[in-house]
């Protein structure tokens, strides 16, 4: 009993948490948990809950406690639920925590549980793109250690060598490209919710798929990987590889090229960071390079894919402008998702958002919740103004 690590999982009902989910009950021996959350999927939680011996079960939705406790009754698993105790709960001491609520919802959570000591797994990218200083600066602050979890970084991170920094080149992150690579924009025009979330090879939550197709997936990994790395823009480079084997890499100043290969399954970079710093067994898809035969490669294609651009121009602008590129393509996304707008009218959003924000300086966590309300509203108004003068133009 005494070597069991204690792990909570936030977000536990998603891709990434039924993932972490599984590794758990795969390891019962080694795990104990502590806390797991979720939004809404209450009867999953619950089922979760059950299955994994957990001590607390949180619900974000308030109407959903009195079916949380039904659930639970007679199980002696504690419940809670609001936003309010999501955060308690990642608050509450764990040896690992995986971060996996997604969007910049995830982001008090992230800091509660850095707050409380134990190594953080983030999954979660977008509080680590729009307030990326503070989260590091917290961490370090704290001593917690961050474990990253996006399949890229959790590449980078195995082959990336702290003591030889000076002799890192560049980081060169993989894109698969995502369901419209080979689409020509006229055929992105018209683009549905269904088509965008059908990814070729990894199967994620709704949010992050429509990030893929658009490639700003990859637009929020560059500033992902600058921060977690502390790597400026220009040492950091994209490469399609449709396949997804190779997951990222480092070239050296001697030529080498270090890169972590793996079939496309989350499970891998979640054991890695679960087992970290030892290595745990996955059940998980294995790779056939023999029946693979070949990997891919092709240079992105920015005037069919500019997202990644605009990662590229809020880094040099500063954190303000990394803030606004997440909150404007947040609703963005969503806007998508509900039909209000086309595909590509999500990085049009983005980019016209960018251009008329005015990027304040982010001091503290207050300060950059209201400026990530402020864009949000930008970004609602403007796409509603779109609407109203596509109407008048009809
Ligand atoms: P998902 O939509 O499948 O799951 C999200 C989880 O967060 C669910 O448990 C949901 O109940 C919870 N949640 C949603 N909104 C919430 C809110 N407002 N407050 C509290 N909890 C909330 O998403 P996912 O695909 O698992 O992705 C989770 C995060 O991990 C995202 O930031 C994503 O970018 C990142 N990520 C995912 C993958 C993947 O393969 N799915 C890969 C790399 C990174
Ligand atoms: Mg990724």
């Amino acid at each position: 009993m005494a070597d069991l690590k204690i792990v909570s999982i936030l977000g536990a009902t998603g891709s990434i948490g039924r993932s972490t989910v599984d590794l758990l009950k795969a390891h019962r021996e080694r795990y104990a948990v502590n806390v797991l959350t979720a939004q809404g999927n209450v009867e999953l939680l619950a089922e979760q809950a059950r299955e994994l011996r957990a001590r607390k079960a949180v619900i974000g939705d308030e109407a959903l406690f009195a079916v949380l406790k039904d659930r639970l009754a007679g199980t002696g698993i504690a419940c809670a639920a609001g936003r309010k105790a999501i955060i308690e709960a990642a608050a509450d001491p764990a040896d690992w925590t995986m971060a996996a609520i997604v969007g910049m919802a995830g982001l008090e959570p992230i800091l509660a549980a850095i707050g409380q000591g134990g190594c953080v797994a983030i999954a979660n990218k977008e509080p680590l793109v729009a307030a990326g200083k503070l989260v590091i600066a917290e961490a370090r602050k704290r001593g917690t250690t961050l474990l990253p979890v996006d399949s890229e970084h959790n590449a980078v991170f195995q082959v990336f060598e702290p003591e030889n920094r000076g002799g890192i080149e560049r980081i060169v992150l993989t894109a698969s490209g995502g369901p419209f690579r080979t689409w020509t924009l006229a055929q992105m025009t018209q683009a549905t919710p269904e088509q965008a979330v059908a990814h070729p090879n990894w199967s994620m939550g709704a949010k992050i798929s429509v990030d893929s197709a658009s490639m700003m997936n990859k637009a929020l990994e560059v500033i992902e990987a600058s921060y977690l790395f502390d790597m400026p823009p220009e040492k950091i480079d994209v490469l399609v590889h449709p396949q997804s084997i190779i997951h990222s890499m480092v070239e050296y100043a001697d030529g080498s090229f270090l890169a972590q290969l793996g079939a496309p399954d989350m499970r891998t970079p979640i054991a890695n960071a679960l087992g970290w710093p030892g290595r745990i067994a996955t059940s998980g898809l294995r790779l056939d390079l023999a029946a693979l035969k070949r990997l891919d490669f092709e240079t992105l294609d920015s005037a069919r894919f500019p997202a990644v651009g605009l990662a590229y121009d809020c880094l040099r602008a500063g954190p303000g402008a990394c803030l606004a590129l997440n909150a404007a393509n947040e609703v963005a996304v969503q806007a998508f998702l509900d039909r209000k707008i086309g595909f590509l009218q999500i990085v049009d959003t983005v980019r016209a958002v960018l251009d008329f924000t005015k990027f304040e300086q982010l001091a503290d966590l207050p300060g950059i919740i209201s400026f990530d309300q402020a864009v949000r509203q930008a970004a609602k108004s403007y796409i509603l103004s779109e609407a109203a003068s596509e109407k008048v133009n009809r």
